[in-house]
């Protein structure tokens, strides 16, 4: 019997908050540890939260970024168990009644297949736990409160995945949409993201659920992909061999690039959820939703697909442009300033994405303008530079932040049109080379290339090439 996959996602996601979901200290990455704790997020005795309106916000936008809807109100529980970086012995979460729920996002299948919605089922407000490093004291474990009580959405898709490959596309889409949305960071590397991924197999065409198990710790979208592959392997070749799965927590090894049992599934009975009696419902009354919904930004999808019918790009060009927020805004303003949207897109994609890249740099790095770079686009499209002098004043300008053209007459680099300096070189090189002039007439027209070469070499590269190619011809045909 054949089997296919199931997956569904838990992501968990910080928000971009300065403080605290439920107390005033700061959220700072790679503080000195134990620094920034206080009674509330040490739960200390008599200690009362007060929820973060700044963090209700970024969840709510992120709720309407993923095109959820938002409840107006919503209830904060406790989910109770032990843990030494939970020093309260619960964690504020939502359970039964979270901020948004029905949801979706659009993946790309590839191979033009057009585009699945993939249903998110909830997203709800919670607090994070400290850390637990393994890695600072020998043989012994440290503990690092900074980071319990930071302000974390966690994002539940329904089981609509259908293979690995699909959920690492999905990640993408979802990391894109939250960066667009400026809700997170979302640096797997600081755990600013942190996915769980949950999967079952099945008979092929059937309808129902398999029993599933949660692989987590993953620290890359690649690894989410390579954990699961592994453990569909191991699914299927457990339930070939006449075996049956467990549903179970299984924690990736990415070093042996295997899948090992953590615990066995506890069930949310096992939580003694109950409403938080230190805090009131969460309220949000339509109208602040409805003022969160003006502020959202256009989204990938839509931007994307404008991108493709406003400017004419190649769907490739598109989604490269709008990978960021910044370089598709950067984008715009080039073409926009130009009036040449492929033109814009070849210099953005390959020169400036060329320059983030090889810096590991931010595009608000980049002294280049968007209105600068239009003004380099145009020396090309009216003769002054060749694009591949227009490319070596590009690297000067990102040196130097200078503008185009004082970089073009501070070095004389604009191409060379002036027709008596060009008939004076084509006559030299043809006269330098007769061997290769008598072939050319017999026949080797190829041979044109040689003596152009020559040509440029002789200009420096700064002759006009189709000005050039014509007076070569002409010499050598004449
Ligand atoms: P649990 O109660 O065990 O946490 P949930 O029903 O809350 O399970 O689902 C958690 C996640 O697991 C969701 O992303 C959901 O889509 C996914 N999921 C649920 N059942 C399955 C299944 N049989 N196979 C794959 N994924 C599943
Ligand atoms: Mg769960």
């Amino acid at each position: 019997m054949a089997y296919e996959p199931v997956i569904g996602l838990e992501i968990h996601v910080q928000l971009k908050t300065r403080t605290k979901m439920f107390c005033g200290d700061a959220v700072e990455f790679g503080a000195e540890p134990n620094t920034h704790v206080c009674p509330v997020c040490l739960g200390l005795p008599g200690a009362l939260p007060v929820i973060n309106g700044e963090a209700v916000e970024l969840a709510i936008r992120a709720a309407l970024g993923l095109r959820c809807t938002v409840h107006e109100t919503s209830v904060f529980a406790r989910k109770n168990y032990f843990y030494p970086d939970l020093p309260k012995g619960y964690q504020i979460t939502q359970f039964d009644r979270p901020i948004a729920t029905a949801g979706w996002i659009e993946v790309e299948e590839g191979d033009g297949a057009p585009p699945r919605r993939v249903r998110i089922r909830r997203i709800h407000l919670e607090e994070d736990a400290g850390k637990s490093l393994h890695d600072r004291l020998a043989g012994r474990t440290a503990i690092d409160l900074n980071r319990a009580g930071v302000p974390l959405v966690e994002i539940v898709t329904e089981p609509d995945l259908a293979s690995p490959a699909q959920a690492r596309a999905f990640l993408g889409r979802l990391k894109q949409t939250l960066e667009y949305l400026e809700v997170s960071d979302g640096d797997m590397e600081k755990g600013s993201l942190r996915v769980d991924a949950n999967v079952s197999i099945r008979p092929v065409g059937s309808d129902r659920l398999g029993t599933k198990t949660e692989v987590k710790n993953m620290n890359s979208f690649a690894n989410v992909e390579r954990a699961l592959t592994f453990e569909i392997r191991r699914q299927t070749e457990l339930v070939e061999a006449g075996g049956t799965v467990v549903q179970e927590t299984l924690l990736w090894d990415q070093a042996r690039g295997e899948a090992r049992p953590m615990r066995s599934k506890e069930e949310s009975h096992d939580y003694r959820y109950f409403p938080d009696p230190d805090l009131p419902p969460l309220v949000v009354d339509g109208r602040q939703i409805d003022a969160i919904r003006a502020t959202l930004p256009e989204l990938p999808d839509a931007r994307r697909r404008r991108f493709i019918e406003q400017y004419g790009l190649p769907a490739y060009d598109a989604e490269v442009l709008t990978a960021e927020r910044a370089v598709a805004d950067y984008y715009e303003r080039v073409a926009a300033a130009v009036g040449d949207p492929k033109a814009a897109s070849n210099w953005v994609m390959t020169d400036v994405l060329g320059w983030v890249n090889l810096r590991q740099a931010t595009l608000a790095a980049l002294p280049v303008t968007p209105e600068r770079l239009a003004d380099l686009i145009r020396l090309v499209a009216d003769g002054t530079l060749s694009t591949t002098l227009a490319r070596q004043v590009f690297a000067r300008m990102a040196e130097t932040g200078q503008e185009a053209a004082a970089i073009v007459e501070a070095e004389g680099l604009a191409q060379i049109r002036d027709t008596a300096q060009l008939e004076a070189w084509a006559a030299e090189v043809v006269a330098a080379h007769p061997a290769e002039a008598e072939r050319y007439r017999q026949g080797e027209a190829k041979l044109l290339g040689f003596f152009m070469g020559q040509l440029m070499k002789r200009s420096r590269g700064k002759a006009d090439p189709r000005q050039a190619t014509a007076l070569l011809k002409a010499r050598l045909e004449g």
